[in-house]
């Protein structure tokens, strides 16, 4: 009888995906190795794989207006940016100043200083400014990976800002399995294992949760 219970062994499975899961482009490799020497917070940084899932979808959607909120040194939004159309445009999100130092350094490098328009702000603010500045219901894309606590808030303007089959990607779903344990009843737990089960019954999303990396989750607005 198969036994539908092996343990998967995860350092081989990523020592597999790193050798044939994607093809990493030079200037990423740097971002990322530059990344690690922050420390403890280049954990932050989205996943490799994760990555060019990104950018493929951007590019099958030929996107032109993309928002994403949490830039931190700048991966997520080059792999965005990477996949858009080239006429297209992302307004990236972040509070923080001294990170998106870097990321404008591999914008740059990348050729793609002049499809990103940097916002440092506050995610809330930035979004109901481009909220009065846009039409509604004008974007393809919103990538969510800022301060989890106001993730439900993202969502809720982010819906605002997207047409209709426009994309929402939210970041870190799956949390390191902690929205699973009960017993954690952190301000972030808490407000993603809220947010899961906002979109799993909201009628206004198609979604799709993604295991990949920390999770991934696509909703597509209807
Ligand atoms: N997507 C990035 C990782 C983002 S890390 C990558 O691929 O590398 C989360 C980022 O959210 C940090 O840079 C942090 O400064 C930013 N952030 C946290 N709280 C925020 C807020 N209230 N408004 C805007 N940005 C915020
Ligand atoms: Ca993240």
């Amino acid at each position: 009888m198969r036994n539908k219970n092996i343990p998967l062994d995860i350092e081989k499975l990523n020592a597999y995906i790193n050798l044939y899961g994607f093809e990493e482009s030079e200037n990423l490799k740097m971002l990322r190795d530059e990344t690690k020497k922050l420390g403890d917070i280049a954990i932050m940084q989205i996943g490799q794989t994760q990555g060019k899932l990104i950018e493929m979808l951007c590019r099958i959607g030929n996107y032109k207006k993309c928002i994403e909120i949490g830039v931190f040194t700048g991966y997520s939004s080059i792999c965005i940016a990477q996949g858009m159309a080239d006429d297209g445009k992302l307004y990236a999100i972040d509070c923080d100043r001294k990170n998106t130092e870097i990321a404008k350094k591999y914008w740059k490098k990348c050729n793609l200083e002049k499809k990103i328009s940097l916002i440092i702000d506050d995610g809330i603010n930035a979004l109901n400014k481009i909220l009065q500045d846009h039409p509604k219901q004008s974007f393809d894309l919103v990538f969510i990976d800022a301060d989890k606590n106001n993730y439900i808030n993202y969502y809720n303007l982010a819906l605002e800002l997207l047409k209709k089959g426009g994309l929402m990607l939210i970041d870190n779903t799956i949390w390191k399995g902690k929205i699973f344990n009960d017993n954690d009843k952190t301000e972030s737990t808490t407000s993603i294992r809220k947010l899961n089960d906002i979109i799993a019954k909201d009628i206004r999303v198609d979604h799709c949760l993604l295991t990949i990396y920390d999770g991934m989750t696509l909703c597509i607005k209807k």
